[in-house]
């Protein structure tokens, strides 16, 4: 029985990654898709590990050759989500994460049918906007740019099959087994 999609999603600094971090050591049956963007690295970011770090051209090329599941412009840069290996994941039994922004995620939610989408929200905005900064890694401006994306990302949410707030890291990554633990078996037509 192949594995389900579950994109996951939700603004900049809400912690995505670090709960998703910990859903994997929560549980083995998961493979998480390493996207493709032109932005560049972060200090401490590994290419092939963190992202594929491509040029501006190349992700070009792959769109034209159909390469993407999906793919956005976020602040500036571009990130895609190769297909090939989403499939073949899936096909081995895994249950495949993508930790995209709302566009991408949107599209795939759209593009196919079993994949289902979990929006993962901060306790509130200031929370965010204090997470955000914390971070360190960001300029003040690219903080700005990321709290307005967030504002207008906060909006989509309705197109989201499911929610998690991100109050303690472990709680919600709990929250997000629960999801993919009650799906396993289900075959996508019987829901
Ligand atoms: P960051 O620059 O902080 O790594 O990522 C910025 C945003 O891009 C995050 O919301 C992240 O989830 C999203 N992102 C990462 N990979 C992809 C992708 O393949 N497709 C889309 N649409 N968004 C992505």
């Amino acid at each position: 029985m192949s594995g389900k999609i579950y994109v996951v999603a939700g603004p900049s600094g809400v912690g995505k990654g670090t709960v998703i971090k910990r859903l994997f050591e929560l549980d083995k049956n998961l493979s998480l898709s390493i996207s493709a963007t032109t932005r560049q690295p972060r200090e401490g970011e590994v290419d092939g590990v963190n992202y594929y770090f491509i040029t501006y051209d190349r992700f070009q090329e792959i769109i034209e050759n159909g390469g993407f599941l999906e793919h956005a412009e976020y602040v500036g840069n571009f990130y895609g989500t190769p297909k090939q290996p989403v499939i073949d994941k899936a096909e081995e039994g895994f249950d495949v994460i993508l930790e995209i922004e709302v566009q991408g995620a949107m599209q795939v939610l759209e593009n196919m049918p079993g994949a289902k989408g979990i929006f993962i929200l901060p306790p509130s905005f200031e929370e965010l906007e204090k997470r955000l900064k914390g971070r360190g890694t960001e300029t003040d401006e690219s903080v700005m740019r990321r709290l307005e994306t967030a504002a207008n990302e906060l909006g989509c949410i309705n197109m989201f099959d499911y929610y998690v707030v991100n109050d303690t890291v472990e709680g919600a990554a709990n929250r997000i087994l629960e999801i993919i633990e009650s799906r396993r078996g289900i075959e996508d037509d019987e829901e």
